[in-house]
């Protein structure tokens, strides 16, 4: 787990363990956790059906992508390793997920899907999202998450409740505005903005929109000498060293992958979901990706440079993680298509892994800086 560095993290992890304990109790009074990894699932589709649905990116570390490792292939993303790694383990949040939702995006997780349902007491429901940017997909997407609707009320007995979707997603939007806010405030030091948006990953958002506030309050001052954009893969909790790297040179961050920026709402508190019918919720969580894997991807290219023109970031830094075509193969159209200078970074969680590329992104901001 990682170690807080200031107020605000020492609360946002007193936070963090309020969820667990909170999640805990919701699981032995009969209720079921579901896990999930890609920002493309609609929580509140899984809220809806009463599920308490968590997304799991932790335990980012040498010894979880060793264990996940021996799971499968070597030439699989770091992320997936660690996230086999933390289920075979059953170590922190990974223990207390019933049910994992197997949104396949890629090869690699439609393999990490499929060495998960052989293991023992494991289970997963399988899911695809269309990469394919059209209509006809984003039907397809409605079906399936109906169909899961159905699968869930035949095997657990769980009926979906618009009413209840409909809760759980405009707090999760409200929640997610403060942290948009708080983000273009560009005040917010990289680190500690990371620790709010993890919390906002695991948190219940019933009351997540007040606890971010009193958290914000405990904020130190930051200001920063110039910005730098983040883009590519998500980043789990522990992976911190480019963030470290940045706020060491008074930089600040605008998190544009999917687990910054993206969680938060698009359109602002205007566009909160009115129905809570499935169709709506699947067809919002389609539309709001802003991922490479997107064919076709303009849009996501868009995104990026419009949030980099808006935010006036100095430059961006596209962190991959190994293996992961879905981003590395778009480096040479970040390069040539942003407005500002790009650093392209291909990492893993391994050994030596951030001592290794810190020079790079020393001199990188170091040409900025100028
Ligand atoms: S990078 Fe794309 S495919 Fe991967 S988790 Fe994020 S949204 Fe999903």
């Amino acid at each position: 787990m990682l170690q807080p560095e200031s107020s605000l993290q020492e609360e946002c992890l007193r936070s963090m363990e309020g969820e667990l304990n909170s999640i805990k109790r919701f699981r032995s009074s009969g209720g079921k956790t579901l896990g999930y990894l890609c920002r493309g699932f609609p929580p509140s589709i899984a809220a809806g059906l009463g599920f308490r649905p968590v997304r799991v990116l932790q335990d980012a570390s040498v010894e979880s992508e060793n264990q996940g490792g021996k799971l499968v292939r070597q030439d699989i993303c770091p992320l997936i390793k660690v996230f086999l790694g933390g289920i075979d383990s059953g170590r922190n949040l990974f223990g207390l997920i019933d049910v994992w939702m197997g949104l396949a995006t890629c090869d690699q997780t439609r393999r990490c899907f499929y060495a998960l349902a052989d293991m023992d007491n494991v289970t997963v429901h399988h899911l695809q999202l269309p990469a394919t940017r059209s209509q006809s997909a984003a039907e397809y997407f409605s079906d399936q998450l109906r169909q899961f609707c159905c699968d869930s009320r035949d095997l657990y007995g769980f009926e979906y409740s618009a009413e209840r979707a409909l809760d759980y997603s405009i707090n999760l939007w409200k929640a997610g505005n403060i942290l948009r806010k708080a983000t273009l405030t560009r005040q917010m030091s990289p680190i500690d903005l990371h620790w709010l948006f993890h919390l906002f990953l695991i948190g219940d958002p019933d009351g997540l929109a007040e606890t971010l506030l009193s958290l914000l309050e405990k904020a130190e001052p930051f200001t920063p000498e110039y910005m730098i954009a983040i883009a590519g893969g998500p980043l789990a909790l522990e992976d911190t060293w480019v963030l470290q790297a940045v706020q060491s040179k008074n930089a600040g961050v605008i998190p544009l992958h999917c687990a910054g920026l993206q969680l938060a709402p698009f359109g602002g508190l205007n566009e909160t979901p009115v129905t809570g019918t499935i169709e709506e919720l699947a067809g919002r969580a389609f539309r709001d990706i802003r991922c490479a894997r997107s064919r076709p991807n303009a849009e996501m290219f868009q995104y990026i440079n419009d949030s980099i023109s808006d935010t006036s970031c100095d430059g961006l830094i596209l962190k991959t993680l190994k293996f992961c075509d879905l981003w590395f193969t778009e480096r040479e159209r970040f390069r040539s298509s942003m407005n500002v200078p790009v650093l392209v970074l291909d990492t893993s969680y391994g050994e030596g892994e951030a001592e290794r590329q810190r020079n790079r992104v020393d001199a990188f901001l170091e040409t900025l800086a100028l």
